[in-house]
């Protein structure tokens, strides 16, 4: 399980997160609803090593992936290494692809780096990676040449080769036109449901959180405010700041 016990964070005077508290078991999907500035971005950012914690821990199933203050500044490419040794892969708002690199070699790459797979190897388990997010035909192509959808797919194909315990998405379709939000949810919906893969997903998508997710977690300021089943808290929001914000995305 992920445990994320009394997690603090405050850039400067300003508190976002004001001690979260929250368990996801294995297999579980749990969509994060807040309004804009609640903390969910900064939030799936601490788990994923992107940003330090004032106070509190985050596990993984006993082992602690959250990194404290005071540590010493690692670079980039070590915090990514950690990042996926930890278990935990992240797919981004804005896509993340390495410009330079083709499809299959974006996605070989935590193969490579992390887990040592050599070049061959890794590549032909990228192609059958991208073959999962329906993209086999647009390996060889350049992050450029791809629709944003498909960048995204790239995305999640490339945190899949990771091999991540549990995956973070950070509203994987906020950068989307609407017609290339579908084929991104639609992969997204096959790995939550058809693999069982343990997913904290950051979203705006109320019909998809409904669909998806095994419980629903609202935010708001820093807190959470409420949690339960989609349809507990989608259609029957207790807390009044999730009565309004329910009402106002609906
Ligand atoms: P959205 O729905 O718009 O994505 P969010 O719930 O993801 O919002 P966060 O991005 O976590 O919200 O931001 C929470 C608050 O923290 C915001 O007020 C934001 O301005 C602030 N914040 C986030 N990152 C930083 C930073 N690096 N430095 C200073 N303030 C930050
Ligand atoms: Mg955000």
């Amino acid at each position: 399980a992920l445990t994320i016990t009394g997690v603090h964070k405050a850039f400067a005077e300003h508190e976002v997160l004001r001690g979260i508290d929250m368990e996801i078991r294995k297999g579980e999907v749990v969509a994060l609803l807040g309004p804009s500035g609640s903390g969910k971005s900064t939030l799936l950012r601490l788990i994923n090593h992107l940003e330090t914690l004032d106070a509190g821990t985050i596990s993984f199933d006993g082992i602690e992936v959250g990194y404290r203050d005071g540590g010493t500044a690692l670079p980039e490419r070590e915090v990514a290494r950690q990042r996926v040794q930890a278990g935990v892969g992240m797919v981004f708002q804005h896509f993340n692809l390495f410009g330079h690199l083709t499809a299959r070699e974006n996605v070989a790459v935590p193969l490579r780096w992390v887990h040592r797979v050599p070049k061959d190897e890794a590549l032909a388990e990228a192609d059958r990676l991208l073959g999962r997010v329906g993209l086999s035909a647009r390996a060889h192509a350049l992050p450029r040449q791809l629709s944003g959808g498909q960048q995204q797919r790239v995305g999640i194909a490339r945190a899949l080769a990771g091999r991540p315990q549990v995956l973070l998405l950070d509203e994987p379709t906020s950068a989307l036109d609407p017609e290339l939000v579908q084929e991104v949810l639609e992969v997204v919906r096959s790995l939550a449901l058809d693999e069982g893969l343990t997913m904290l997903i950051a979203t705006h998508q109320l019909g998809f959180a409904r669909e998806v997710a095994d419980r629903v977690v609202f935010m708001a300021e820093g807190r959470v405010l409420e949690q339960g089943s989609p349809q507990q808290v989608l259609d029957n929001p207790q807390h009044p700041t999730a009565v309004r914000f329910l009402r106002a995305v609906h």
